[in-house]
């Protein structure tokens, strides 16, 4: 049966949010989306160079999005993905080694032959083994076992570094198995996805949609509080005043979310984990005159780069969304606590772009068309062993609080895919169907076949 309409608010406009809002306002809900920044889109957002707009954080789609892509299918923008294929590549003393095959693995030189060998079989049985109790196992003591102590210090190690910084040690061998198996691509190669405009046309369509269905939109408009009232109604306060609604739905990082929460509220939602931390991170994005390589991603894990990828986006962008630049971002995950985090963008610029040269020694700064810095301070929820029962739960205060956020994603790979998954799976917490939303479990059977490709699936 169908609820009664509710007046809902929506804390947050990343893909969480426009998702929740999207399939609220469709279900006939009057619902009001509260994003503090000027742009709708989160983590996926983005900026303008030149009449063209860019992610100020390189995003793509992988085939196996399916949510998302019913999602963009929703939205009747499904048709404006294009698919290309591409390429991943590891860099090591000055050479670039293409890791997308079997025979790739084989002649990745920076390994010793044995070693090849073992990080292949750890691909082959990251693919065959089930997930089954590698929440508790480290991914540690798992890609070790798997491949050796030296495999693992020269190749796995750097990489899980890069992602998580000292903090690696704890996370569950399952965050690693599900990313693995998420990004092998199909047997005939790998391919990535991209919308035509940008993202931006995505949450653009998504504001179309919801406003067309009565749903409201308040950029520029921070959350300052929220909390319950006598009537057990839910509050929010902005600095343009306090408003209740019947139900609200928290789409923000754990830690964002957690600093709002007023004393009535908390009290009533000890299901609240707010432990989990959260990495963050600094893009350095640099507009070429020239390409710099044929791979989307050259990863650069050793720690004498200041970045630990060079994820080279116009191998997938099409010339229409870029003009006829190429574009080229340094990525590096960091706690927002190092001081690295907050180094002045001028001194990024400089070490970065000496640090580039030294890969690629024939670039020039007359190459280099122009270049931004951006950081995220919330990205990617640090893991800890036992994961899964410390995601917190879709609905915080029974009936009028619901949370659809990052911290749940796990153990699905945070992305606009997994957010999707995630906001689909509070949906359905707050009684509301998605049509043609998969549940979960189907949507991890559509996971991409097996391939022989060993790609180190860290992006
Ligand atoms: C470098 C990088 C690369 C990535 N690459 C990919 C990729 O290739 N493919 C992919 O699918 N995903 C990628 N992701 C991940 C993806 O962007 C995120 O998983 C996803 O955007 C999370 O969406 P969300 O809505 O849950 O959260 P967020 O995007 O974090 O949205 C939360 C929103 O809440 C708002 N907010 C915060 N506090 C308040 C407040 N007090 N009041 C009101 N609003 C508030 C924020 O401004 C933000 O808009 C990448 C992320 C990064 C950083």
């Amino acid at each position: 049966m169908k609820s009664a309409p509710k007046n809902i608010a929506i804390l947050g406009g990343g893909i969480s949010g426009l998702t929740c809002a999207l399939r609220l306002a469709q279900a006939g809900h009057a619902v009001t989306v509260y994003e503090g920044s000027e742009q709708l889109g989160g983590l996926g957002t983005f900026f303008e160079h030149h009449g063209r707009v860019f992610e100020k954080f390189y995003h793509c789609m992988l085939p196996s999005d399916g949510p998302l892509l019913r999602t963009l299918e929703a939205l009747g923008i499904r048709d404006q993905v294009y698919w290309r294929p591409t390429t991943f590549a590891y860099a090591h003393a000055g050479k670039f080694f293409p890791l997308n095959t079997a025979v790739d693995l084989l002649k990745f030189a920076p390994l010793r032959f044995l070693d090849r060998l073992r990080v292949g079989i750890t691909g082959l049985v990251g693919r065959l083994v089930s997930d089954k109790g590698l929440d508790d196992v480290t991914t540690v003591s798992w890609l070790t076992k798997l491949s050796g102590k030296n495999a693992f210090a020269k190749f796995w190690k750097p990489m899980l570094e890069a992602k998580f910084g000292d903090r690696y040690h704890d996370v569950p061998a399952l965050w690693f198995w599900t990313r693995f198996n998420r990004e092998k691509g199909e047997s005939k190669g790998e391919k990535k996805g991209y919308i035509r405009g940008g993202y931006k046309h995505i949450t653009d369509t998504f504001a179309e949609v919801i406003t067309r269905h009565g749903g409201r939109i308040h950029l520029k408009t921070t959350v300052e509080t929220i909390d319950l009232d006598s009537a057990g109604k839910t509050t929010v306060t902005t600095s343009k005043g306090t408003t209740t609604f019947d139900q609200l739905v928290i789409t923000l990082p754990t830690p964002q979310a957690e600093k709002l929460i007023g004393p009535v509220m908390k009290a009533q939602m000890p299901a609240l984990d707010t432990s989990t931390d959260y990495q963050g991170v600094i893009n350095h994005l640099l507009f070429l005159k020239r390409p710099l390589t044929p791979h989307y991603w050259v990863a650069t894990p050793q720690s004498e780069h200041p970045f630990d990828g060079v994820v080279e986006t116009s191998t997938l962008t099409d010339i229409a969304d870029r003009g006829a630049r190429h574009v080229v971002y340094l990525t590096k995950y960091l706690h927002r606590s190092d001081e690295r985090f907050s180094q002045p963008d001028a001194d990024i610029r400089r070490d970065w772009i000496a640090a580039l040269q030294k890969l690629f020694p024939d670039l020039t700064t007359d190459d280099i068309e122009a270049d931004y810095i951006f950081r995220a301070p919330f990205v990617e929820p640090i893991y800890r062993l036992g994961q899964k029962k410390l995601c917190p739960p879709e609905e915080l205060v029974p009936g009028t609080v619901f949370l659809a956020n990052t911290a749940q994603v796990y153990p699905t790979v945070t992305s606009w895919n997994g957010s999707v998954m995630q906001a689909e799976k509070t949906l359905a917490a707050m009684g509301v169907k998605v049509m043609n939303a998969p549940s979960a479990a189907t949507a991890d059977r559509e996971l991409p076949s097996a391939s022989a490709r060993l790609q180190p699936a860290m992006a």
